[in-house]
């Protein structure tokens, strides 16, 4: 079992979400979606900074992450978003890179989302807890990736109607 960044930041919006992508399930939607981070992705930065893959073994689970980029120079990792309504779920993403990098002995890169449809940026560090809550995240979430069955739906609809799983799970 593997555990990447993009799963954690499910899991923290709704852990059914995490589990029906990591079961393969994919939904039109959500192909969209990917398709329109990578446009993104390649249009709005220059093409200079590296493309970053990260691997780590946290108590038996296999670690690992694909960063939008990296400027290596300065030790700032970045990932870029289309808008910031699962912010949460966004900084956790990029936090969950910045504890494997710690776990690899790096623990001097910080990081950057980047919104250019908003123009903005947003600086995240990992904090003091952060790895503690990142490790029980990662544990819970591999407990859960081992079920049969996915669980619940979550009761804030408003995720629900932006979630590509929408209509898999209210049909
Ligand atoms: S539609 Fe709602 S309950 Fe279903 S996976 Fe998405 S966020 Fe979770």
């Amino acid at each position: 079992m593997k555990i990447g960044g993009m799963l954690i930041g499910y899991y923290t919006l709704c852990p059914r979400k995490a589990w029906l992508s990591a079961s393969g399930i994919e939904m039109e939607q959500e192909s969209e979606a990917v398709a329109l981070g990578r446009l993104l992705h390649e249009t709005s930065y220059e093409r200079t900074d590296k493309e970053v893959l990260l691997e780590a073994v946290y108590q038996g689970v296999t670690l690992v992450g694909k960063l939008d980029g990296a400027n290596l120079r300065d030790k700032v990792l970045y990932e870029v978003k289309k808008s910031k309504s699962a912010e949460e779920s966004h900084i956790w993403q990029i936090k969950f890179y910045l504890w494997l990098l710690a776990l690899s002995g790096k623990p001097e890169f910080t990081a950057e989302i980047r919104y250019p449809l908003l123009r903005k940026t947003q600086e995240v560090v990992l904090e003091e807890g952060d790895a503690e809550k990142l490790g029980e995240m990662v544990l819970r979430l591999a407990e859960l990736l081992r079920a049969e069955t996915p669980p619940d739906r979550i009761l804030q609809r408003k995720f629900c109607a932006k979630c590509a799983y929408e209509e898999y799970c209210y049909a």
